[in-house]
């Protein structure tokens, strides 16, 4: 690396410097000789002029004698001639046998009465010669100079020009080559830096000690190393801080990546499955609970949060699995151990059944020793009022723990339903058979109002109840109604059952809690009637039992609907010829 860059500086020097040497080269040559030229020919002039001067001056000019003068004088060839172009007399050549020279342009040009110029090579002597002519009185003179004069001086010339230029150029090339050995060192250091950090040495620091192109080159990458490393830091520490906090909770967590594999667990999953969660493993040879799987594939399809309920996790406990999906592919699991919850849960409901069970024996033979005690009872005083008390509360308490058991028994799973294809008119017909009697000694008209043909799935004895508790409700609660909708409609899931009646309405502030068990809106009202504020929770619990829900929509003073779903079946062949 270090050659290359200097190679490649250096020859670039190399060049610059040589065709700059040869460019000056020639240009000052050309300069140099045209110059020269012009001189020679501007003195050649003169003389020629000063030698015209000389023959005009003279009345009877020796002719030779002249010429050979004026050669000495002047280094240049001198020749006379006459109007007819005849030669009188020459420097260096017998004017008698000389041919005539009336044709010669420069003396063409004299005998014209101009100054004539020409460079060719002699006729006589044979050698490259500058020509220039003037006119006399009775002819032209002309004086012819050597042009290998000219050459030779610009070859001295030249000469020198090349000394100077090589010793410029062996100059130039030594300074071009300490630079070229600088930058390149320079350069290295930065290769060597940037090879460094890019091997992951974020601390590595070059300083630079220029403001030049190549130092600022070096500030612009240290500070990036810099910022990069402080960066790098940050993530670390929020790195660790999210490792530790994973690892701190009660839950197992564990990342899968879009290939199905482990990419990372927290310790609580380590520690629910020793040596089984491995970094990059496949996630079927770490978990193999169908439903862990399916909550895992349903997150990855849908693009949304997803949970179930596993329980071969761990054999003799129980897991809620959430499974999220990540924004960068691969999904992560939440693991919540639900053992615990549940076991403290069943045990509250067992024992609320239990206690339910045992008040029963005491309570039925309360209310059947009052019973007869009122009935053998004759006259009206405090006594028959204290067995009426009596009965009552006792009857009372028997329709709690009668509710209590239900709610138990549903919660639990310990009631089994049996679901079965039916009509929507099967189930509204069967509730208005029940109440519609009831109803009418009340002044309130009992109405259906069926929109549904298509048959849902649902345990008719559970839904009757569901019916049942919604239409007590209405009946006791909206006293004041003249009339109460048992009703379906299609919904988005399913077929819409509603109960509707158009009594005082529940207050908005009620509604999230109105089906949790013992909430009452109005507690005196509700004893008094007779209600233990359970009906509206077995309802919800029935209705979760069929996958579904029951929602309430009221305000005040315009009547309650209570509404529940029931989805679709799709055996409604099978009804149909039931129902027939
Ligand atoms: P309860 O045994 O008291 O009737 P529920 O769980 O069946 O218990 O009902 C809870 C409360 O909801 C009732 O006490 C009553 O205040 C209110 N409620 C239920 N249905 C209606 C209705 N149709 N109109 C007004 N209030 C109602």
């Amino acid at each position: 690396m270090r050659n290359r860059i200097f190679f490649k500086l250096a020859a670039a020097f190399a060049v610059v410097i040589a065709g700059a040497t040869l460019v000056l080269d020639i240009s000052i040559r050309d300069v140099w000789q045209s110059s020269l030229s012009q001189q020679m020919e501007r003195d050649l002039a003169q003389k020629t002029a000063m030698f015209a001067m000389r023959v005009n001056s003279e009345a009877h000019p020796d002719m030779p004698q002249i010429a050979k003068e004026v050669a000495a004088a002047s280094g240049a060839r001198a020749t006379i001639i006459d109007p007819t172009g005849r030669v009188l007399a020459d420097s260096e050549a017998d004017a008698a046998t000389m041919e005539n020279h009336a044709q010669r342009p420069e003396f063409a040009a004299a005998l014209q009465g101009q100054t004539g110029t020409n460079q060719r090579r002699s006729h006589t002597i044979g050698v490259p010669l500058l020509y220039v002519a003037v006119p006399i009185r009775g002819g032209a003179v002309r004086l012819a100079y050597p042009l290998s004069e000219i050459a030779a001086s610009v070859a001295q010339v030249q000469r020198k020009v090349f000394l100077g230029s090589s010793l410029a150029l062996g100059a130039a090339l030594l300074l071009a080559a300490l630079a070229a050995h600088l930058i390149s060192r320079r350069l290295q250091r930065i290769v060597r830096f940037a090879e460094r950090v890019a091997g992951g040495d974020l601390s590595a620091r070059i300083a630079s000690t220029s403001s030049d192109e190549i130092g600022q080159v070096a500030a612009v990458l240290d500070k990036t190393a810099r910022q990069f490393e402080g960066n790098f830091e940050a993530l670390r520490t929020s790195q660790r801080q999210l490792e530790t906090l994973l690892n701190s909770m009660q839950d197992a967590v564990i990342a899968i990546g879009p290939d199905d594999r482990v990419q990372w667990a927290n310790q609580t999953m380590d520690r629910l499955l020793p040596g089984r969660t491995r970094i990059q493993a496949p996630i079927i040879e770490t978990v193999r609970d169908p439903d862990f799987l399916r909550t895992l594939r349903a997150a990855r399809e849908s693009r949304a949060a997803a949970s179930a309920r596993a329980t071969t996790i761990v054999t003799g406990r129980a897991f809620e699995v959430t499974a999220a999906p990540m924004p960068a592919g691969g999904t992560v699991v939440v693991l919540r151990d639900l053992t615990e919850t549940e076991r403290v849960e069943k045990t509250r409901r067992d024992f609320i059944a239990n206690v339910s069970h045992e008040l029963r024996t005491p309570l039925t033979s309360i209310q059947g020793y009052t019973e007869t005690l009122l009935d053998a009872m004759t006259e009206n005083n405090h006594s028959r009022e204290f067995l009426e008390i009596i009965r009552k509360n006792a009857s009372r308490m028997s329709r709690l723990t009668e509710d209590l058991l239900r709610l138990a028994r549903v919660e639990s799973g310990e009631q089994r339903f049996e679901i079965s294809p039916v009509l929507p008119e099967e189930l509204l017909r069967e509730a208005y058979q029940s109440f519609s009697e009831m109803a009418r000694a009340q002044g309130v008209a009992l109405e259906i109002e069926n929109r549904v043909n298509e048959p849902v799935n649902a345990d008719i004895e559970a839904i009757h109840q569901v019916f049942s508790n919604l239409i007590e409700n209405a009946l006791k609660y909206a006293a004041s109604t003249d009339r109460i909708i048992l009703g379906s409609r299609p919904g988005a899931q399913g077929v819409e059952f509603f109960v509707q009646d158009f009594g005082p309405g529940i207050s908005s502030e009620h509604l999230p809690r109105l089906f949790e068990r013992f909430y009452r809106v109005d507690k005196a009202r509700s004893r008094e009637s007779g209600g233990t504020g359970l009906g509206l929770a077995i309802a919800k619990h029935i209705m979760l039992a069929h996958g579904s829900s029951i929602r309430a929509e009221s305000e005040l003073n315009h009547g309650s609907t209570f509404l529940f779903t029931l989805p679709f079946s799709p055996a409604a062949s099978q009804v149909e010829s039931r129902v027939r």
